[in-house]
């Protein structure tokens, strides 16, 4: 079934940015995904919401509910106290396609009420971790589950079309995998075009084995003073901004919904002096029509049943 987007009367193009707030496990030395956020990491996550803030921008995260134990989530309650969005991302980073669908339940439903305790936050939208090419068009049992724990919407089915048709193609982006209905009644915002991981730690990786040693030796660490990643090459930071400037050009051109998803660690490595976000938001304020960049939360309320 398909899904229709109604953008606000006025807006030409909407852009749901959102970022997986999370220890990405590829940048782990035992390769485990976890959502106790290092404190770099929180400062760089909370200088994200400054620079959107200065646009009059709110983010959305999506959070793994683990990192929810931690004694000190004060970073969390600024976030939502500056009216930042926070939703559900699983408890340890589950697949939303695992077998054991009572398992993908207690990972839902924990974190819903961690974040309702800790937080005072109820999730409206799941991302699924890692993306899933096709979705959970297979997967009756899940889509249920995620129905049961009280989602309307999910966000998980991810465009594996992406560096394989070149430039055009991946900054036609949003024109692809649009918001469609599952047979369960679930629906799927899919998440469109590169996502920042994906592009800077696969599709421009010169050198996995110096991407794989600073993973055992210094992964989940802070990085130094200057550090500077050793396994993409000087452009990787200066294409990714103009990759995602194309696939807004591409989005106001064609009046779409745009999806992107980003992570604040990929950024923390790759973009240490925050550059990409405040690009990407000057890009959306010069346009002459107006373009709306908000939350997931925000971007669901635009969809529509067809
Ligand atoms: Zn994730």
């Amino acid at each position: 079934m398909s899904v229709r987007v109604d953008l606000p009367v006025g807006v030409r193009c909407a852009v749901a940015l959102s970022y997986d707030l999370e220890m990405c496990a590829g940048y782990s030395p035992v390769l485990v995904n976890h959502g106790r956020i290092m404190p770099p990491l929180r400062d760089y996550t909370l200088g994200l919401c400054a620079a959107a803030e200065d646009f009059g921008v709110r983010l959305q995260f999506f959070y793994v509910g683990n990192g929810l134990e931690d004694a000190d989530v004060g970073y969390l309650e600024q976030i939502v106290r500056r009216g930042h969005a926070i939703d559900n991302h699983t408890y340890n980073h589950v697949r939303l396609t695992m077998a054991d669908t009572d398992l993908l339940r207690q990972e839902l439903d924990l974190t819903n009420r961690r974040l309702e305790e800790r937080l005072g936050v109820r999730s409206m939208v799941l991302r699924g971790p890692g993306g899933e090419p096709g979705g959970l068009t297979l997967m009756r049992h899940n889509q249920q589950a995620v129905l049961d724990s009280g989602f309307r919407w999910v966000s998980c089915h991810m465009d594996s079309s992406m560096g394989l048709y070149g430039p055009a193609h991946d900054a036609a982006a949003p024109s692809r995998l649009q918001a469609y209905a599952y047979a369960s009644g679930l629906i799927e915002l899919p998440i469109q075009g590169w996502m920042d991981r994906i592009f800077f730690d696969f599709h421009r990786c010169r050198d996995w084995d110096a991407q794989d040693a600073w993973r055992r030796t210094a992964g989940h660490q802070p990085t130094a003073d200057g550090w500077t990643c050793p396994w993409t090459g000087a452009q990787a930071l200066g294409d990714w901004i103009d990759y995602n400037l194309a696939a807004l050009d591409h989005a106001y051109d064609h009046g779409l919904l745009w999806t992107p998803v980003w992570h604040p660690y990929t950024h923390y490595l790759h973009d240490p002096h925050n550059q990409a976000l405040p690009a990407l938001l000057a890009h959306a304020r010069s346009k002459a029509d107006p373009v709306l960049v908000c939350t997931v939360r925000e971007a669901v309320g635009f969809l529509r049943e067809a």
